[in-house]
Formats: structure tokens, sequence, C-alpha cells
């Protein structure tokens, strides 16, 4: 008997980030050194205070399920946090906690989006957003950001984009790939149009906490009165180096958290209540680790930056926020090797480039393709500065080499 999938699970592909990282992780476990820039993950530990968290909880045996949509002093230690470091007023009943920040997304889309609404994406964009929408039956509506203008999400651009059908439009800023942070009146104007239209905003603050050149974290869940149209996401796996303890949160108006703890109560039920007790310890704890991390970050963009700019044929902006920097490789694609016109050292696109990349110098990047920006490639810097140089070492030899000359 051939397996029939639902139509709903054929509708969408396994994140193309995480399927990079599983090969990349197959070439370690064969002893090959790889060095592996393709990762969205802090090479930092968990802050001592928030992993202490976790050791009392299983000490004290607070190993039980929790309320579905979060323990309720999580609930409000976030809302208490995010109002201390945006300037916003959410109540407990405003709050579900998730497993991680991908979950809480996907619960708001799953509650909100029907079948055949619009969600306007724009791109480039986080690999999972189109997926998360056509799981749910939503129509992705791509908005493309100029390069020459930082890749930045203007509010004209939005208008022109919403119809009858739109149910809700996405931003992450800083952004994932691009590093691009929306200036602040531009967002302000962003909301403006939603909320004038009725449309929902998404806003995702996965990055909000790395942001580079004075720029300070920024949440449209502060401007008031917002609450009716704003879904704010928020996770702990960047801003903590947590990503493996999932935990994520979405600030909403209460009926929307209410249909959200709904779907999580079928689904996953509490999110796991050891890091739970973590991210009450993150939410309370001094916030040491992120300055810590942040000024080793600053310092790995620019070694990256310019990294990649010594290599000729590529032309990088500097991200404004996050850990990854998104080359323009454009000039490298197409060229003709000598002696393989199609075979090695020829690429029609960043997808095979970072194919023969990772085949012939073990270094893991993430092609633009997957984020809607074919021509491009994705860098994480979250890694020491050691592999980065060794990276791009490898990454110039690689666009050097007689094989890819044309
Ligand atoms: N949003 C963006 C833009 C991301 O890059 C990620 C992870 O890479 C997430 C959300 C989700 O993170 P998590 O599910 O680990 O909280």
């Amino acid at each position: 008997m051939t397996l029939q999938v639902a139509g709903r699970v054929n509708r969408i592909s396994v994140s193309p980030t995480l399927a990079i990282m599983m090969e990349a992780d197959r070439r370690k476990a064969l002893g090959i050194d790889v060095v592996d820039l393709s990762l969205g993950e802090p090479d930092f530990p968990t802050p001592v205070h928030v992993k202490r968290g976790a050791i009392n909880a299983i000490e004290r045996d607070f190993t039980k399920y929790t309320a579905t949509g979060g323990m309720p002093l999580l609930r409000e230690a976030i809302c208490a946090w995010h109002a201390s470091q945006f300037g916003s007023s959410y109540s407990p009943d405003e709050c579900i906690v998730s497993a991680g920040g991908k979950h809480a997304i996907f619960n708001a889309i799953q509650a909100l989006v029907e079948e055949g609404d619009e969600v306007v994406i724009p791109v480039p964009y986080w690999v999972s957003y189109p997926d998360i929408v056509r799981c749910a039956g939503g129509r992705v509506v791509m908005v493309h950001t100029p390069a020459s203008d930082g890749f930045c999400l203007r509010a004209e651009q939005v208008e022109a984009t919403l119809g009858s059908r739109t149910k809700l439009v996405i931003v992450n800023s800083p952004n994932n790939p691009a590093g691009t942070i929306i200036p602040r009146r531009e967002f302000e104007r962003i909301y403006e149009v939603c909320s004038r239209r009725g449309v929902w905003l998404l806003s995702d603050e996965c990055y909000s906490h790395f942001v580079y050149d004075g720029a300070e974290p920024y949440s449209v869940g502060k401007i008031p009165g917002s609450k009716p149209y704003v879904i704010v996401a928020g996770s702990l796996s960047k801003t903590f180096a947590m990503t493996g303890w999932r935990i994520g949160y979405a600030l909403a108006p209460q009926p929307l958290v209410q249909a959200m703890v709904k779907l999580q109560s079928q689904s996953t039920s509490s999110p796991c209540t050891i890091s739970q007790y973590a991210a009450l310890d993150a939410m309370r704890g001094n916030m040491e680790a992120i300055t810590t991390m942040l000024e080793q970050y600053n310092r790995r963009r620019t070694c990256t930056v310019e990294g990649l700019r010594a290599i000729p044929g590529i032309t990088c902006t500097a991200p404004d926020g996050t850990f990854y920097a998104f080359p323009d490789v454009t000039a490298h694609l197409h060229r003709r090797s000598r002696t393989h016109p199609t075979g090695p050292g020829h690429f029609e696109n960043t997808a095979e480039l970072a194919r023969q990349l990772l085949e012939s110098e073990h270094v893991a990047v993430v092609p633009g393709e997957a984020f809607g920006a074919p021509g491009h490639l994705r860098l994480s810097y979250a890694t020491s500065h050691d592999r980065i140089e060794e990276g791009l070492m490898r990454m110039a030899r690689f666009l050097r080499s007689p094989e890819s000359q044309s």
C-alpha cells in the first residue's frame, strides 16, 4: 500500500536550514572537519542562573504538567520582562507560553488563518513562515523588499498588497536572514496601515536584543492601543542561548490567546515544566549574558563582513542586527569553468554553489533560495572567530579555484 499523506503535509517541505544542518552533521559524524556557518543558534552556553532554575525544579520535583498555556507565574514574568524591555503592557491572560517561538507562531497562524486567507510575507523571509501559512491552508503573498533599500519593508509596499482576503502581515525585525531592522517610524506606519485596514500584524521578535550600532530593542507592542491588531511572537532561544529548551511565547488579545491555548491543549499540552522554571529565572534574572553575547557578535560581525568583502565578486551590507551576514554572490553564478563547462565550479544558482562549497571545502552555508532571495548566501557568525576565519579562507579558496574561474 502506498502511503497517502494528508494534503496539509504535502503542501509543505522540511525546513531547508534543518536539512543543511543534518547534512553537515552527517559529515561531522564521518570525522570530516566541517566549518558550519549554517547554524541559527548561539554558540554560547545557557546562562548559569537559568540552568540553576532548571536544576532546582528537578530537585524539588517540579516535574508535573503545568497549565496548558504555561505556568501563571511564568506568564506574569514574561509580561513584566516585556514591559521592562520594550515598554509594553500585557497581562498574563494575554500571554501563552509554547514549545519555542516557532510553535507560538504556528499556533497563532493555525488559530487565525482560514482556507484561502492571504498572509503577507516580506522577502527575504525566515524559511518557516510560508510553510506554516500553507499548512494552515493560507495563501502566501510575497512582498519583495529591494536589496538596494537594505531589504527594508516599507508601509507603502504593505498597503499595496492588502486585499479583501488579507488576514495577516508577518514582520521580523531584525530579520533572519538579512539582519535588517525596520526603522521605528516605518514600523509604526506599517502598524497604522494594518490597523486601518483591519489586518493582523504578527511581529516576530526572535532577534530583538541582538542589534548593533546603538540601536535599541523595539516592540510594536508598545504602541498605545495596538493590542487589537498585534501578535507579538517572542523566543528565549537566541536571547538567552536556550535553543534546546524550547520556550517561546506570544502576546495577543485574550480571545486569540484562548484559541491558541485550546489548540495547544490538543497537541503538545504545556511546554516542558523544567524549561519553564529555567525561563522563569531568565525572565527574572540579570541580562549580563546578553550584553556579553552582543559584544562578541558585534566583533564577529566585523570580521565576517570584512572577510566576505575581501573575496572578489562578493558584496555584503553589514547587518543591523541578528548574527547573520547575507552577502550577494551573483557575480559568481553562471560562470563557465574552462575544464568542466557544466561540472564542478559552475553554478547556476546559489543552491548549487552552497552544495559544492560543502562538498569540496566542507563549509556549510544556507543558499538564498531558502529565503526567497537567490543570489545570496546566509552565513551565521554565531561561532568562534577562528572558525569564521577558517570558513572564509576556504570560501575564498573555493571561489578562486581554477575550476571556478571563467
Ligand atoms: N523566528 C525566527 C526569525 C527564527 O530565525 C527562529 C529560529 O531560527 C524562530 C522564530 C524560532 O525559534 P525557536 O522556535 O527556537 O524559538
